[in-house]
């Protein structure tokens, strides 16, 4: 089911069926001067992107999965078709059924085809890097920019083990400086692009940065982004055999909480004494730690990601900015949204799939937890 079935190229919308990925659907709205924002990992697809609610680096400008998509046709439990709305841009027509099915992770329908925004394609983007002395200084910066309103296309935040391993992988075409580093993109019209770089520059100075470059071709934006891009492969780079995994987190918090939790979270990793850097979608409140560890060290990392969500969720955050639940994070939702709200998922669950046969026991237990099921923090 990978066809692009019909752009409504004036209403500025696209159906789609669930095969499509995110990649192939750019390049064809490039054609038309289009674009579908969200960007997550490469190969992804519109029906797994409905299923995590997902986001990507482009998420700071245009939102999440939750904000593009119109419509959807799903396939229910029993069989029954269910489409979720016409195409209007709005509509208080009842339940918002749309955003039900999005983020519930295949466990109450099937999603058959999808109706979803497009945008206009920005005329021009550019990106720019700087680096910093502390982790605390360049979420300074992220704040100072926030806080200006500058409009930015994405701010990405790269700790100095993340750029260690870049430089260590050699999938780039230069090294990078081993500090933390931010990573902007910035979108819009030539000289739009180009007068956002120079306030972002003087932002970055008066918060301390050692470095600042942009690109001043697409090459070198590309080249610049590069960096961004190997963060997951480089540290998977670093296995030191087969028999080692990586777990990557993705916790998020409210964004002035972000400085501490990356603090806390890298001092934690340092103690452990296994590999584990930083990479943040800072501009949202949402990092990703990523963990190298073998099955002797299982321990060691799953106590530290414990931490993690138990730090993010205190400070009023999620267990999960963007990847979903599962099953390793479903019991960390009674502590994030308390027994109450957990409870109402497992009768809507229940509504859905009376007999659970889709992705049964995922995201929320079908049967009520027992007690001293779920374990204390
Ligand atoms: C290098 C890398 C970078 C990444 N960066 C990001 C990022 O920045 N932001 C982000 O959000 N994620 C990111 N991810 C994670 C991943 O790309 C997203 O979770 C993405 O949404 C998964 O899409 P998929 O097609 O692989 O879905 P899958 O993993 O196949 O499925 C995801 C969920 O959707 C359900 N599902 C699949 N198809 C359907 C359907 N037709 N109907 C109903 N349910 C369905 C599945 O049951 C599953 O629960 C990254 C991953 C990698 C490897």
């Amino acid at each position: 089911m990978d066809q692009i079935l019909k752009l409504h190229k004036d209403d500025l919308d696209v159906v789609v069926q669930p095969a499509v990925g995110w990649e192939t659907l750019n390049e064809d709205l490039a054609l038309e001067g289009l674009f579908f924002p969200p960007d997550p990992g490469p190969g992804a697809m519109i029906g797994g992107m409905v299923g995590t609610g997902c986001s990507g680096t482009n998420a700071y400008r245009y939102g999440t999965m939750k904000d593009w998509v119109l419509s959807l046709t799903v396939v229910m439990a029993d069989g029954t078709i269910v489409k979720t709305k016409q195409r209007p841009r709005k509509s208080s027509a009842g339940y918002d059924l749309t955003r039900t099915f999005i983020g519930s992770e295949g466990t109450l329908g099937l999603v058959t085809e999808a109706t979803l925004k497009v945008t206009v394609k920005p005329q021009n983007t550019s990106v720019a890097i700087c680096s910093f002395g502390s982790i605390r200084e360049a979420a300074n910066c992220v704040f100072k920019v926030v806080g200006e309103g500058v409009p930015i296309a994405a701010i990405e935040i790269l700790d100095d083990v993340q750029m260690k391993c870049i430089n260590d992988a050699g999938g780039t075409s230069r090294q990078w400086k081993e500090a933390p580093t931010l990573f902007f993109k910035f979108s819009g019209t030539a000289s739009g692009v180009k007068e956002n770089i120079s306030i972002v520059q003087k932002l970055a100075k008066s918060a301390g940065s050692k470095s600042f470059e942009f690109a001043k071709s697409d090459d070198e934006a590309a080249e610049l982004w590069s960096a961004r891009k190997e963060a997951l492969w480089s540290v998977m780079a670093k296995k030191r055999d087969d028999s080692d995994h990586v777990w990557t987190t993705d916790v998020a918090v409210p964004i002035s909480s972000l400085p501490k939790i990356i603090e806390e979270t890298k001092e934690d990793m340092r103690k452990s004494g296994l590999l584990g850097s930083i990479v943040g979608h800072v501009g949202d409140g949402n990092f990703h730690s990523i963990i190298l560890y073998n099955d002797t060290e299982h321990d060691i990392a799953e106590g530290i990601v414990h931490r993690m969500v138990k730090r993010a969720i205190e400070m009023e955050g999620t267990a999960t900015g963007e990847h979903g639940v599962g099953l390793v994070k479903r019991d960390y939702l009674n502590h994030e949204l308390g027994e109450a709200a957990v409870d109402l998922m497992r009768k809507l669950k229940q509504a859905f799939d009376p007999l659970c046969l889709l992705n049964c026991d995922k995201i929320v237990r079908v049967q009520k937890p027992k007690a001293g099921e779920i374990q204390e923090w």
